[in-house]
């Protein structure tokens, strides 16, 4: 007699649930944003839909005539805006966020068309994060001293901020808000890939009717990056981005009195004890590797298994990964979206490769993808040792290393085994082993049974090559303020 199955397999289909973008008006050009107007670039380059390889629109990128008229800009707003009652510069800031919820549909679209990243994620992570920062630093703009130990507080003067591609509205709001709501004015260079979202707060600021000059923002490619690091009226720079051009401003900046923050890349160790939940492990793996397609800086590429359970959690990671939904970001079932461009696609494959040559076993979930644009599907790594590249080096893409370990004492010495220390995942069901193992992390973050959670409360930023300088929280107003 054969056995009756208990459960009829289930084959779920989807239909497609795309995001009209019909009410989305993007201009065909855009100028640089410079003293409250729009100023007209040299030059100006396509940014381009990751998922089609389409053009959206024509951005102007600032040469270094335009650096130095946005710094000047920023110089002769500086003095109001300071002065302004602590107060009254709050409001501003408060109206910023305001405004970014009330065109939370168009920015969380924008961002994907220009991005490629899941609507699902810029509708849910990216947009209201972003505002929540501005809420947040708009509370602390007259409680400053509060935060700094009641010491007496003035801000650094003009800042330069150089974002990346895959948060450009969510770092954009990381480094503004606390810039202003400390009395600081900005000049912002968003990422060549990514330019629009940006370009859609110059818009909210206007809205807001922020004082002219307060905020610049100045599309362009590394040359209008270096131009702001190396200009000399600017009194400090904030950096997001890979550690080689951290170190690059690093060098630029030695020996000029001003400050630098520098939040660069990770590889980061998500830990699986033996005794954890191990079907929630599992998602908070993909959470922690997949989400925005591994382009996140503190993504759990190195994923460190206990022996007696790294078979178990690895076939329940490779079924639930073949579940993932690859395609169109505008789609709302969307999991995995578009590669950012073909030049990060190409990083990817090359460490992919890699990985394969020196001896690793490779997995990639077999799905149909898109015939134009840049993709990449979820692949899983076992057999890595820990000098191949691919647990070493940054990937940037829907790619994890998996490694073992046998006892707790291991799991920290090889988590910690690496030039970054941004951030890691302990999943265990035992409070005093996730305690003792975060305080020995060398991590700026350490999520215990979770992974990726991100609130404008707490500080974010690295140890070792990941950077210094914590963005996020009260720690967030340090970099900002000159104390005395
Ligand atoms: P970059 O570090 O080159 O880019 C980050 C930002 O810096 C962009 O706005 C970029 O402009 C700008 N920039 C580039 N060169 C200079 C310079 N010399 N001086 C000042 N600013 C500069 O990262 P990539 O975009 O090239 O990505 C490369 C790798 O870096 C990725 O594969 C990933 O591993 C890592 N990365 C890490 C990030 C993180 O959050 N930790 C974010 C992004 C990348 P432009 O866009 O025009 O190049």
């Amino acid at each position: 007699m054969t056995a009756t199955p208990t459960r009829a397999a289930l084959a779920w289909e989807y239909s497609p649930a795309p995001e009209a973008t019909d009410h989305i008006r993007l201009a065909e050009r855009y100028e640089l944003f410079v003293d409250g107007g729009w100023r007209e670039a040299a030059s100006h380059q396509p940014t381009v839909n990751p998922a089609t390889e389409e053009p959206l629109a024509e951005i102007g990128w600032a040469g270094e005539a335009d650096v130095d008229a946005a710094v000047a800009a920023a110089r002769a707003a500086l003095p109001r805006w300071r002065a302004l009652p602590a107060l009254e510069r709050g409001k501003y800031v408060f109206r910023i966020a305001r405004l970014i919820q009330e065109r939370a549909r168009e920015l969380a679209i924008v961002e994907s068309l220009d991005g490629g990243k899941p609507i699902r994620e810029s509708r849910d992570v990216d947009v209201p994060l972003a505002a929540a920062h501005f809420f947040y630093y708009a509370g602390w703009a007259d409680k400053l001293s509060y935060g700094l130990a009641g010491r007496r507080v003035e801000p650094m003067g003009v800042v330069g901020q150089i974002v990346p591609w895959n948060f450009p509205l969510l770092m954009a709001a990381w480094k503004l808000a606390p810039a202003l709501a400390c009395g600081n004015t900005a000049v912002l260079k968003p990422a060549e890939t990514t330019p629009l979202t940006a370009l859609l707060l110059a818009e909210i600021c206007q809205e807001a009717e922020l004082p002219d000059g307060v905020v610049n923002i100045i599309p362009g490619d590394g040359a209008t990056g270096a131009a702001l690091v190396r200009h000399p009226d600017i009194d400090k720079i904030a950096f997001t981005g890979s550690t080689g051009v951290g170190k690059d401003i690093q060098a630029a900046t030695a020996g000029r009195d001003i400050g630098l923050t520098l939040e660069l890349g990770g590889k980061s160790a998500n830990i699986v004890f033996d005794d954890a939940a191990l079907d929630q492990a599992v998602e908070g793996i993909v959470n922690g590797i997949f989400f925005n397609q591994g382009h996140v800086c503190c993504a759990g590429s190195r994923l460190l298994l206990q022996e007696s359970v790294a078979e178990e959690v690895v076939e329940k990671l490779w079924r639930r990964m073949g579940l993932l939904r690859v395609g169109d970001p505008l789609d709302k079932n969307t999991d995995v979206g578009a590669i950012n461009s073909a030049e990060q696609l190409e990083r990817i494959e090359a460490l992919v490769d890699a990985g394969e040559r020196e001896g690793a076993t490779r997995r990639t979930v077999a799905c149909a993808l898109p015939e134009r644009g840049y993709w990449f599907p979820p692949t899983l790594f076992t057999d890595v040792a820990p000098v191949n590249r691919i647990a070493v080096e940054e990937i940037f893409g829907p790619v994890v290393s998996v490694m073992t370990f046998r006892t707790q004492a291991e799991a920290i010495e090889k988590a910690n085994s690496s030039a970054y220390g941004l951030a890691a995942g302990v999943w265990t069901d035992k409070g005093s082993r996730a305690l003792a193992v975060a305080r020995a992390l060398k991590a700026g973050v350490v999520w215990q049974n979770t992974y990726n959670q991100f609130d404008p409360t707490s500080p974010f930023g690295g140890y070792k090559e990941s950077g210094f300088g914590r963005e996020g929280g009260a720690a967030g107003l340090r970099p900002y303020v000159r104390v005395s």
